[in-house]
Parts: structure tokens; C-alpha cells; sequence
């Protein structure tokens, strides 16, 4: 039976944990004044406005709402409950929760299924690993790798197996550890025949496990290793545990020296990942068999400002590469294109010239994305046709144009003059209308982005308040910060704000110093029931003010609260008159009753919650 972890323990953990450093290893964080900025992980933006508070202990996000203390970040962005966040912050900091504390396997945010589904992915990992290692099932499929240049640190590493070409071998060791196997055809890792025997799906084939970014296994890649087993290429079906579109291939284990050399290796092939590791190259990723997408771009910019796309060397390595480049600007991120000679793949390359060659002249070679694309675009003109070579420059120019270092741009323009014995004056005041109207294109994008969102999100960035609602925020985030001014509104104001939420905030704020605790807002937030009180907190805790509050401003905010009541009183009081009026088949009261009302709300401006 679970027991609920005590105080103490967690505020010993969350002391441990520092939230900028949690943070900041999982975005780039900059120092601003007192407090951190860096790109909302919670939803997309280009300029940041997530701020980190070292002082207080908690993260808000102004664009999207989103806050809390360092639990609460935890929690969101690896999709955990409370428990289990506490329990990856322990570890991050090598302390043990005892066990009474740990959920029971239904508290956890996966289900049930879901959870054994896990299990099992690991259980026949395992199994398939140990199969190919150690067993004369495995030989062949041993000989296989080993032929193609895995060594034995890498199938250890990466944990390759071999799933024997048998059609109950997986069903019956499972069947044994008791698993329910209907729900894992569900979940990919077995298959159907018929609608109705169920047998082993990868059959015959190298597996490659596939990790989530907690680093538990949840898909396989299958390679056939005989002629006639089709398809050759086999990957588990996608579920709610393994999403192509969201993983990465290796990330859990990229991630740290990627963020270490804040730059990140995207390719193709799970081969090409593991060579390169191999190689040294410990920040390398790939796609799960899909071009890269916007969420998964949005991910690495997370934790790095670089990647180099390093796919296979011919023609739809390379257009594949303009795509994902495409996507990776578009997050934000820089990038640059690793040089393949054509018609091989890195896995080929490391393999006939070594790890010196591949880190040299692929990797260290690698050129700005616009470089590769002027020379990627010829293939689609003849530049001795005039016409063509036009077309091609225009394109050039355009290209050119989207680059913001002034010495890049200088490179190509100086090519483009020589190539094409062109005037450089022409060149650049071409390069400058562009760029004016690229900008202006950028000023009305984020315009209407930000109109989008101030449309849909009201309460949010910016707002501006009327003046009751801007007292109780300002007084709210002294109570936050100062106990002795809490006690003083509680005494004179008691629950008695106007906004709803307010008046729920503060029925816990003042039980929390009730019950003799120090103004601490992280730890605050702790008690608090609902995710829109948090987020209220943290935008309410960032509010700079100033550290004590003298008398006299206590007392205009007051004033201004209770103003606020009184009209509210006051609009209440005409509505039951109204009421009356109609009732009574009194129009002409009615109509002025009406007409006092939306004064009276006029003057108090306030929203309808
Ligand atoms: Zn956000």
C-alpha cells in the first residue's frame, strides 16, 4: 500500500534540485536581470517567453500560461504524476524514496496495458539480445552484423537481437510470464494470424530496440538477414507508446554530449547511428523511417543550437536532406549538411575509410545549409541556356537573401559575381529589397501570430487589467512574498476579492501560513489542487514588486478592492430590482433599471468571469 511522501522529503529533494539547473538541461536558458529566459518546451515559439526564477524557485510561461516549481516542470514535460516526478528528481540527485512511498503500478500516468506493454518490450529485449550473443539460433544473424562491421561493444551498447524465425518463440516465453498477449498485438510487439493464432512478429529478423526518451524500449526496427523473408524491413506499428513522429532514434542517449558540444547529428538509418558511436561520435540520432517533423525539430532545439544532417549520399539522401533542413530552420535551429560522396551512406563511408575520414572530411566539412542548397538547385538548370541561368540566380538571391551573418552572405555573392561575371552593386541591392521585404513578412507573420493568440488565450500576456483586478494581483503577490501582509489582509479583507480565483488563492494561502510556514511560493504551489492555481501563482510570483509594502500602498489597494465590492454590491442589488420589474410588467422601470446596470458596469469595467 502506498503511503503519501512526508513534506519533509520533498522539500528535501526539491532543495536538491536546483530549478535553473533542471532546466537548463533540458533548454537553453539565458540570464536576464533576476531572472532566466529561454523557448517554451510546452508549446511553440521562436521568441522566449519562459522565464526561470532562481530566487523563488518556479517557472512561468507568458505565452502559454504554464508554471510551477521544479516538480510541476518535471511532471509536464516527461508526462509523469507527482510521485514519479519526485521520483526522477531523486534520482537526478542520488537520493532513494523508501518503497511504501513508490506508486502502486494503476497511480502511474500510463495504464495498465500500457505499463506491461513496457514489460514485455523489455523482457524480449532481453531475450533477443541473449539469443543473438549467446545461442546457436542466433549464429547466422551474429555473422550477419559482425560481416557488416558491428562489433561487440556496439550490439552491447545498443542492445541488438535476433528474433529466431520460429512463430511461437516470443508468444511462449511471455505466455510463461503470465502476460495478457491479446493486449501486446494491440501494442505492436506480437502479431495475429487469421484474426486469431498469435505468433511472433519479427521472425527472422536483427532487431534494433527502439527507446523512448526515458530510455525504456518501446518499438523494435527488424532487418531480415535470409533472402525471401519479406518485408525486409519490419518496425512495430505505431501506438500510443511508440510514435514515429514524436521519437528519436538513440536520443536518450545522445542527449547529454549533444547538449555538451550544443550540436546534434541527424540521420537516416539506425546502422548509421551506430557506427558513428562507434566512430566516437556519441551525439548522433536518427528518424524513425520518416522525414523529420516539426515536433521532433522542436525537440532538439531544445537542447541544442546546431544540427548537422549527415543522410546517404545520392539523390533522395539529398532531397530528403533540403526537408529536414527546412523543418530545422523553421525551429530555430542552425544548420549545416555533412559532406557524403555520392552513392554512399555514413554507415558505408566509416566503414571503408574509417572513424579519422568520416570526422574530417564528412562531418568537418560540412557546409552552411544555403551553401549546399546553391549548388543542390543547379541540378534543376542547364546554366549554359540563359534563361536558366537567370531563373537560377533569381533563386540564388532569394537564398542568399534568408542569411543573417553579413560575412556568409559576402561568400556567396563573391561566388555568384565570379560565376556569372555579374555586377556586385546589383547583387547587393537585390540582397537588400529582399531582405526588406523578407522582414516585413516576419513583422506581419508575428503580428498576426501574436493577435491569434491574444484572441484565444484572453487572460494571458500583456493583459492589461482593470484597476480592482490589478490591486488584488499586486497585493496577491505580497501576500506571496511576505507573511506579515498576508496576516494584515486577512484581518481587514478576509476572502473578500473580487475575482473568483482570487478568493480561492488566498483561502489557501492563508491556511498555508495558519499553519506556520514561511513564505516559500514553490513550496506552496505544492498544495495547490489544480493546475490554472499554479499557473495563476507563478505569473502572480513574477510580478516585480518591490520587497516590503509601506502602509499607505496596502491601503490603496484595499480601497480599490473594496470599491470594486461596493459597485458589485450595488449592480447585484438593481439586478434583483429588475428581476422585480420585469416580473411586475414594469418596462419603462425595467429599461432604466437596465440601463443604471450597464453604467454601473461601464465604470467597474470588469470582465464577466
Ligand atoms: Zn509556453
Amino acid at each position: 500500500m502506498q503511503e503519501k511522501i512526508p513534506e519533509e522529503l520533498i522539500d528535501q529533494i526539491v532543495s536538491q534540485n536546483d530549478i535553473v539547473d533542471v532546466i537548463g538541461e533540458h533548454i537553453q536558458l539565458t540570464h536576464k536581470g533576476r531572472n532566466y529566459f529561454g523557448l517554451c518546451p510546452f508549446h511553440g515559439e521562436n521568441t522566449p517567453s519562459f522565464s526561470v526564477s532562481p530566487d523563488k524557485q518556479i517557472f512561468h510561461c507568458f505565452g502559454c500560461g504554464k508554471g510551477g516549481n521544479v516538480i510541476n516542470f518535471v511532471m509536464e514535460l516527461d508526462s509523469l504524476s507527482f510521485v514519479e516526478a519526485v521520483q526522477a528528481l531523486a534520482k537526478r540527485s542520488g537520493e532513494t524514496i523508501p518503497d511504501q512511498y513508490m506508486p502502486d503500478s494503476n497511480e502511474t500516468t500510463l495504464t495498465e496495458t500500457e505499463q506491461s506493454a513496457i514489460n514485455a518490450y523489455e523482457w524480449a529485449g532481453r531475450l533477443f539480445h541473449h539469443v543473438l550473443r549467446y545461442t546457436d539460433d542466433g549464429k547466422d544473424a551474429l555473422k550477419y552484423l559482425k560481416e557488416r562491421g558491428f562489433q561487440d561493444q556496439d550490439i552491447e551498447q545498443f542492445q541488438l537481437g535476433y528474433s529466431p524465425y520460429k512463430s511461437q518463440f516470443l508468444v511462449s516465453f511471455l505466455e510463461q510470464k503470465g502476460f495478457e498477449l491479446q493486449s501486446l498485438v494491440d501494442t505492436g510487439l506480437l502479431s495475429q494470424r487469421d484474426g486469431n493464432t498469435i505468433i511472433d512478429r519479427f521472425q527472422g529478423r536483427v532487431l534494433f530496440p527502439i527507446h523512448n526518451h526515458q530510455g525504456k524500449i518501446v518499438g523494435f526496427g527488424g532487418r531480415a538477414i535470409e533472402e525471401g523473408v519479406e518485408p525486409k524491413y519490419l518496425n512495430s506499428p505505431d501506438s500510443k507508446l511508440f510514435q514515429k513522429s514524436k521519437l528519436l532514434y538513440n536520443f536518450h542517449q545522445a542527449r547529454k554530449p549533444a547538449q555538451k558540444q550544443d550540436e546534434i547529428i541527424l540521420f537516416e538509418g539506425y546502422a548509421d547511428v551506430i557506427k558513428a558511436s562507434q566512430a566516437g561520435i556519441k551525439h548522433g540520432v536518427a528518424t524513425l523511417g520518416t522525414s523529420l517533423t516539426e515536433y521532433q525539430a522542436r525537440l532538439l532545439s531544445r537542447y541544442v543550437s546546431k544540427v548537422i544532417i549527415c543522410f546517404d549520399g545520392d539523390q533522395p539522401g539529398r532531397e530528403a536532406s533540403q526537408r529536414a533542413a527546412e523543418v530545422a530552420r523553421k525551429a530555430g535551429l542552425q544548420v549545416l549538411i555533412a559532406n557524403i560522396p555520392y552513392q554512399m551512406d555514413p554507415d558505408d563511408f566509416i566503414q571503408s575509410y574509417g572513424e579519422d575520414k568520416f570526422q574530417n572530411q564528412v562531418l568537418g566539412t560540412a557546409e552552411p545549409y544555403v551553401a549546399f542548397m546553391l549548388n543542390f538547385i543547379k541540378k534543376d538548370f542547364n546554366l549554359h541556356v540563359q534563361q536558366d541561368q537567370l531563373t537560377y540566380i533569381e533563386k540564388a538571391l532569394d537564398l542568399i537573401a534568408t542569411v543573417d551573418h553579413a560575412v556568409e552572405r559576402d561568400v556567396y555573392l563573391k561566388q555568384l559575381e565570379e560565376n556569372f561575371n555579374l555586377y556586385r552593386e546589383t547583387l547587393e541591392d537585390e540582397i537588400a529589397e529582399r531582405r526588406r521585404i523578407n522582414d516585413r513578412r516576419h513583422e506581419q507573420a508575428k503580428r498576426a501570430k501574436s493577435d491569434n493568440q491574444s484572441s484565444r488565450q484572453p487572460k494571458r500576456r500583456d493583459a492589461i487589467y482593470p484597476a480592482f483586478q490589478n490591486a488584488e494581483r499586486q497585493l496577491l503577490a505580497h501576500m506571496l512574498q511576505n507573511r506579515y501582509v498576508a496576516e494584515q489582509v486577512q484581518e481587514r479583507l478576509g476572502s473578500k476579492f473580487n475575482m473568483q480565483e482570487h478568493q480561492v488563492l488566498v483561502t489557501y494561502l492563508y491556511a498555508y501560513y495558519e499553519e506556520g510556514n514561511e513564505p516559500n511560493v514553490s513550496r506552496f504551489m505544492e498544495r495547490l489542487p489544480e493546475e490554472t492555481l499554479r499557473q495563476l501563482v507563478s505569473s502572480l510570483a513574477l510580478i516585480s514588486i518591490s520587497d516590503t509594502l509601506e502602509r499607505e500602498e496596502l491601503d490603496d489597494y484595499l480601497f480599490a478592492i473594496l470599491k470594486e465590492a461596493d459597485v458589485d454590491q450595488e449592480i447585484r442589488s438593481l439586478e434583483t430590482m429588475l428581476k422585480n420589474a420585469e416580473k411586475e410588467n414594469d418596462p419603462k422601470s425595467a429599461a432604466r433599471i437596465g440601463m443604471k446596470i450597464l453604467e454601473l458596469r461601464k465604470k467597474s469595467n470588469k470582465s464577466k468571469l
